[in-house]
């Protein structure tokens, strides 16, 4: 409770745990002068007041110029405009920064905002990505589609297969990018390993050859995982998911070593992708503070959906990492564990309709989804995930349908494939909701009433909307 006595000179919380440090960031903070409030007044100005020429030129002079320890600067920024900063992105970055437990965070307008920003700054033409085999669709579609336009090249390989990950690289390769859970198939990448092979290669090699890890913990948030503990370099988040948790804004981070800042800073700058204070502010007041709570009820009720599913027999299969039959569990409890240690399987599950054919999946996929967006109540069809509504879709004709389909099963989609992200609801609503729909799998050719079960009977007839 002394807590938020908030000398100037401040107390950055380091000797408190985790999840109070979410609320109160760094407590004091230069990049806020507002110094009565509790809760940072939403910064809404796109240019600020220079009292002369001199301290004009003293903010131009400064942006993106921190020295070292930029991190203990105790002298408010000189703000010039909002592209440059602003007191509510700003404020957010440290917090994310302390969050990820990475040296500097600096947010983007979206998530794919901070991928492509990475890219940017660790890129030029002539320079290569090693990427895992399955990524978020338009992430895929960035490295295949937009980066060899700048003569960048992307090699696709199975980041479980070490000795392959090995072989790929080249004396171009720059960066090793990947998502661990992948989203949707939820396989994890070991990332001291990755890590590890990154380092071996960087022994020979000089500085600006060096090649650097980066991974999109979207799915995990830094609740369940902090890849930067593992000794990844980079890490990405889509803070329209788990971090501003209520779905109502649309930002990314990229968090990283503090060499990196500057740079970041500069390439926004240029490029222009900035996250605007309106969308920082709620995820600086409601999302990074609520974290923590949101995120340990919804993997509670994650569990329990998760187990639901697999004990019903018109599920082919499921996909979670919190279950005792997850094919990766041991590499499941290293890695992913919350700020106090205890494993944190994340709110994402994956499962399979049952189906003798991948078409037969499909078709199934697409029963129980459709039927879901019309009848349901505790969840609906959408895309996006970490929020407080369950949310359910078919990534192989909406996320992931930029990946051709033959390649989607190569990279280890099923056709037949439905990701959950689990919200705050009641798990015993969203169990019921999922049984109804999976009624409704066999029933593609009903047969005169004797195979039809009772539940149905409030039920109308399906509307089968294409989706892809
Ligand atoms: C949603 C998502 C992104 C992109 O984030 P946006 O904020 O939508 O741009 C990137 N990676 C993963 C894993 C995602 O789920």
């Amino acid at each position: 409770m002394k807590k938020n006595s908030t000398h100037k000179n401040g107390k950055d919380g380091h000797r408190y745990a985790q999840e109070t440090r979410l609320i109160w960031g760094r407590s004091y903070t230069p990049k806020w002068d507002y110094a009565h409030h509790v809760i940072p007044p939403v910064s809404s100005s796109s240019t600020f007041r220079l009292d002369s020429t001199k301290r004009g030129a003293q903010g131009f002079v400064e942006f993106a110029h921190h020295a070292e320890d930029f991190r203990v600067q105790t002298r408010s920024p000189v703000y010039i405009y909002d592209r440059l900063g602003e007191p509510n992105k700003d404020m957010l970055e440290e917090n994310l920064a302390i969050a990820e437990r990475s040296e500097c965070a600096v947010t983007f307008s979206s998530g794919m905002g901070a991928v492509s920003a990475l890219c940017g700054i660790l890129l030029g033409s002539g320079s290569e990505i090693v990427a895992h085999r399955t990524l978020y669709g338009c992430t895929y579609s960035l490295f295949k589609n937009w980066m060899p336009r700048n003569r960048i090249k992307v090699t696709w390989v199975d980041f479980t297969d070490l000795k392959a990950l090995d072989q790929a690289i080249s004396p171009q390769t720059r960066l090793l990018y990947f998502e661990s859970p992948v989203n949707p198939t939820l396989e994890l990448i070991d990332m001291a390993s990755v890590v590890e092979i990154a380092r071996n290669h960087n022994r020979n090699r000089k500085p600006d050859n060096r090649i650097h890890t980066a991974v999109d913990n979207t799915f995990a948030t830094p609740f369940c995982q902090r890849p930067i503990e593992f000794g990844i370099d980079f890490v990405i988040e889509s803070l329209t998911k788990g971090i501003c948790g209520f779905g109502t804004d649309v930002g990314g981070v990229v968090a990283g070593p503090e060499w990196s800042y500057n740079q970041l800073l500069l390439y926004r700058k240029d490029f222009g992708g900035i996250l605007s204070p309106k969308s920082a502010w709620p995820i600086l007041v409601y999302g990074l503070p609520s974290l923590a709570v949101r995120f340990r009820q919804q993997m509670q009720n994650a569990i329990a959906v998760a187990e639901a599913l697999e004990r019903d027999n018109r599920v082919r299969s499921v996909s979670y990492p919190g279950l005792d039959t997850f094919r990766q569990r041991s590499l499941a409890h290293k890695q992913m564990r919350d700020y106090d240690g205890r494993f944190a399987p994340g709110t994402i599950v994956y499962f399979t309709v049952s189906g003798e054919t991948a078409a037969e999946r499909h078709r199934n996929a697409e029963t129980v989804v459709d039927y879901i967006a019309e009848h349901s109540y505790s969840m609906t069809l959408a895309v996006s995930l970490g929020i407080i509504r369950t949310l359910i879709e078919h990534p192989g004709s909406m996320t992931h349908s930029s990946i051709p389909l033959e390649e989607q099963v190569k990279r280890g989609m099923d056709p037949g494939g439905i990701r959950l992200s689990v919200g705050l609801e009641n798990p015993d609503d969203i169990i019921h909701d999922l049984r109804q729909a999976l009624d409704h799998v066999r029933k593609s050719r009903p047969k005169h009433g004797n195979g039809v079960d009772r539940k149905s009977r409030k039920t109308r007839p399906v509307r089968r909307p294409v989706l892809s």
